[in-house]
């Protein structure tokens, strides 16, 4: 179906740059904590704090050891005080002796310095008489040391501290470095860190979809209280399948389901699971399944499911066959195997559910299939409020205009919409964000980013008959969508752009509206032609676009005449093989030659009718480069129309 937003050099959006495969295949949130993970991992600093602690120790038992140790005197000074009368206790080891004396005296050959305690060496030849001695000068002789030794203990640890510390830094390190590798063994690909911490989200954080988050109400429920259903007997949800087109919010429903249940989420892609070696894909499948039930109620949430989903003999396989079969057989298994009563709940998303293998839909698989569409003007809206509670508006924000100018966005459209506005305000230094923020953000969004590219005056002209082309076209095809924004910017690769966009949300099309979109389509190269006689390659994406809504009108909607109402081309695959015939094929391909040809002509036929509105338009914009709904209405001398009541 054609999107309604952009005919002229319609800008794409590049691709997204291709990710790095994660080296592990799921993620998880919320789940309990692994039991032991502290103690296992002391960090960097633990190590620090120890080695600092055991330093201050040791300096502060040296210190201490230095000051309160007993000066070290030769015997025959000690004898002097023995003989003086001056020593009051003394205790003695084998020949060693230690003593106070009564009052403290200068350290022999050292001014300046006296000393009480002492220890002294008496020589083995020594032949005094020195207890009677001591006993003369009323010494006491104890039968303990002075000085307290250090207890053997003490001394132990204060030696061998250094070498623990030195031991547990190395276990440390190997096990971060394995950890770091990553085990590296196929097939067994170590878990993703757990990350407790982040916040989960919940259904507050899922707007404008109310009517899904209506039908996954029960999955909560069931996973809050798995006891409940098993006491009645019941079979338990086990897979839904979300489809819907990209950006639409089905990654976040199914972390949403887990969060408000408050049970652990794993997460993967169906294509993270598969590598080029066959049997890898389906023993971490197993590993993963293993995993969720270890820690039931849990959701296990694969997504792109398609990528292995595919039915069997469809177009384009991700990975190689086998391996890409293997994975989904285990997927399948798995869910065959466990009973609904563990309270594991597979989510699985796709925004092909039309490809699909319908092993994968069979009852007690995914039996379920949630549709979530592109929000509606209200749930824009929703979705708009959600994405800025944390964003300052400036008074005077609008958001239900733009929720009304922003038809056929998702939620990570308009996501990305609030967060381009953020930026593009504190760029300018605001501390708040203004409408004009989020206007300029809407355009920056659908129109892409201007570059600054001095282009010749001539292609200059080119471009804006191009662009003036399908903007009047756009004006004068009854029904078609009104024409919001003309520019000959040039953005991305396109010299110029022409944006029109429906007033209200369409739902459907008709044959003559689709009509009005291939004319308006084919407007820029027939204006150029009509004006400069050339065809230019500048129309290389209108006829891109031309060829795809034609094929379909006539190949899938039934739309023309002779065809008649069939569907012959298949969304995807070749149609030979659904056995539709080479002639209805020709036939087909005659049909789609027929209607562009007839819309080329009518697109020439009103620009020469017109020329002289295409030429005023083709002033306006050589001057100002941008133009504006009502401006483009105002150079043309059309009026608006006003918007059909719905
Ligand atoms: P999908 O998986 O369908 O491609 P995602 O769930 O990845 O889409 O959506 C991408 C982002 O878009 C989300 O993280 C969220 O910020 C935003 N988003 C999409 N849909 C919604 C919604 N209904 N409500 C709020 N935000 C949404
Ligand atoms: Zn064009
Ligand atoms: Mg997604």
């Amino acid at each position: 179906m054609p999107d309604p937003s952009t005919t002229g050099s319609d800008p794409r959006p590049s691709p997204p740059p291709p990710e790095a495969t994660p080296p592990k295949p799921w993620r998880t949130e919320g789940l309990p904590p692994p039991p032991s993970s502290k103690t296992n991992k002391p960090r960097w600093s633990l190590f620090a704090m120890a080695a600092i602690g055991y330093a201050v120790v040791f300096a502060i038992l040296t210190v201490q050891d230095r000051l309160s140790a007993p000066e070290v005197v030769p015997y025959t000074e000690f004898r002097q005080q023995v003989v003086g009368r001056n020593v009051a206790e003394v205790f003695s080891r084998g020949d060693s002796i230690q003593g106070v004396l009564k009052k403290a005296v200068p350290v022999p050959g050292e001014t300046g310095q006296s000393y009480e305690r002492f220890t002294t060496e008496r020589p083995t030849f020594a032949s005094d008489d020195l207890l009677t001695e001591l006993a003369d000068g009323g010494a006491q002789v104890r039968a303990t040391p002075l000085v307290q030794e250090r207890g053997i203990l003490a001394n132990l640890l204060i030696s061998v501290a250094p070498f623990l510390l030195l031991i547990g830094f190395y276990v440390w390190m190997f096990r971060r470095q394995q950890s770091m590798m990553g085990g590296g063994i196929l097939g067994s690909a170590p878990r993703k860190p757990v990350d407790r911490d982040t916040i989960r989200v919940t259904f507050d954080d899922v707007a404008g979809i109310d009517e899904v988050e209506h039908e996954i109400n029960e999955i909560v429920d069931f996973l809050k209280d798995p006891g409940k259903y098993r006491r009645l007997g019941a079979r338990a949800p086990k897979g839904v399948l979300l489809a819907g087109a990209p950006g639409t919010g089905k990654t976040l429903l199914a972390r949403a389901t887990a969060g408000e249940a408050n049970v652990p989420f794993f997460s993967a892609s169906a294509s993270e699971f598969i590598e080029m070696i066959v049997g890898v894909g389906a023993s971490r499948v197993r590993e993963l399944f293993a995993e969720a039930r270890k820690v039931a109620p849990a959701i296990i949430f694969i997504d792109e499911i398609d990528t292995i989903g595919r039915a069997r003999g469809g177009a384009r396989a991700f990975g190689g066959h086998d391996e890409r079969e293997q994975t989904l057989n285990q997927i399948l298994t798995e869910m065959d195997g466990f009973s609904g009563q563990e309270g594991v709940v597979v989510l699985a998303a796709t925004n092909r559910a039309d490809v699909l293998d319908p092993a994968l839909l069979r009852p007690g698989r995914f039996d379920r299939q949630i549709v979530v569409h592109a929000p509606d003007q209200k749930g824009r809206l929703a979705i708009l409020k959600v994405h800025t509670r944390k964003v300052p508006l400036a008074a005077g924000t609008d958001l239900a205009q733009l929720a009304s100018s922003t038809p056929g966005m998702t939620g990570a459209d308009l996501a990305n919409l609030v967060n381009e506005a953020a930026l593009l305000a504190a760029r300018l230094g605001q501390d708040s964000v203004t409408q004009r923020n989020l206007l300029d953000a809407l355009e920056k969004v659908q129109l892409g980013t201007a570059r600054s590219l001095v282009m010749p005056e001539a292609e200059r002209k080119r471009t804006a008959y191009h662009e003036a082309g399908h903007a009047l076209l756009g004006m004068l095809m009854p029904g078609a969508d009104p024409v919001r924004k003309v520019s000959i910017v040039p953005r991305g690769r396109a010299l110029g752009v022409t944006l029109s966009t429906p007033d209200t949300d369409r739902y459907g099309y008709d044959a003559n509206y689709l009509r009005g979109r291939i004319v308006g389509a084919l407007g820029g190269m027939a204006a150029e032609q009509e004006v400069f006689g050339v065809i230019t390659s500048g129309a290389e994406s209108d006829l891109e676009q031309v060829t795809r809504v034609a094929r379909a009108m006539v190949g899938r909607w039934g739309m023309s005449n002779r065809v008649g109402p069939l569907s012959v081309l298949p969304t995807e695959g070749d149609p030979r093989m659904a056995g539709i015939s080479e002639s209805l094929l020709t036939a087909v391909d005659e049909e789609v030659r027929r209607i562009t040809d007839e819309c080329y002509a009518e697109a020439r036929r009103l620009l020469r009718e017109h020329r002289p509105q295409l030429d005023a338009i083709v002033r306006e914009l050589l001057a100002r480069e941008s133009l504006d709904e009502p401006e483009i209405y105002a150079a043309a001398g059309i009026p608006r129309r006003e918007p059909a009541p719905v």
